[in-house]
């Protein structure tokens, strides 16, 4: 109930896990962790009153099995979190006269597969369906847009698709070039 935190090895300050609050205050307290980023609320025991972090380091090393992000329609959309890559828009806002839903944002292909463009995390982004229309099967640069950000790897696939609903503190820690 008080949300989750992000885990983050030692040293290379990589995503590994997303955990409870108590696990999180609890390898704090017992030195293993230390806190990074708080969610700026706090939980109340008893005897005494803890912030609630919403990111944790830890103090050493663990070695973790790198596990590769698969791609995904559904991880890019996470990823981005129904930004779109050209125009900014997102679910709520007014476009045309209309409240854009989650359903009007669309992955495009940045170089579109009819021009070879492949399915892959840095050839996607997400995009509202007037940009996706606009740009149609050409290249950024030739249908005069530009990206508003540089598409990226995700460090694992998990965590993609936790992101979609994670904190804005988390964003930092998990996109890698
Ligand atoms: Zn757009």
């Amino acid at each position: 109930m008080y949300g989750r935190v992000l885990l983050l090895n030692g040293s290379t300050w990589e995503p590994i896990d997303i955990i409870s609050v108590p696990r999180a205050i609890n390898l704090v307290l017992s030195e293993k962790a230390q806190v990074v980023e708080e969610s700026g609320r706090s939980l109340r025991t008893v005897s005494a009153k803890f912030p609630v972090p919403s990111v944790i380091v830890l103090h050493y090393y663990v070695n973790v099995p790198r596990r590769g992000a698969r791609w995904s329609r559904r991880g890019v959309l996470a990823r981005d979190g129904y930004v779109c890559v050209y125009c900014g828009s997102r679910p709520g806002e007014m476009q045309r006269g209309q409240i854009l839903r989650k359903q009007d944002f669309t992955v495009d292909h940045i170089i579109p597969k009819s021009r070879g463009g492949v399915d892959g995390w840095t050839n996607t982004a997400c995009a509202c369906y007037i940009c996706n229309h606009r740009k149609g099967s050409r290249l950024p640069s030739e249908a005069g847009m530009k990206l508003r950000w540089e598409p990226k790897t995700p460090r694992t696939s998990y965590l993609v698709i936790s992101i979609g609903n994670g904190p804005e503190t988390w964003k930092k820690y998990i996109e890698i070039d």
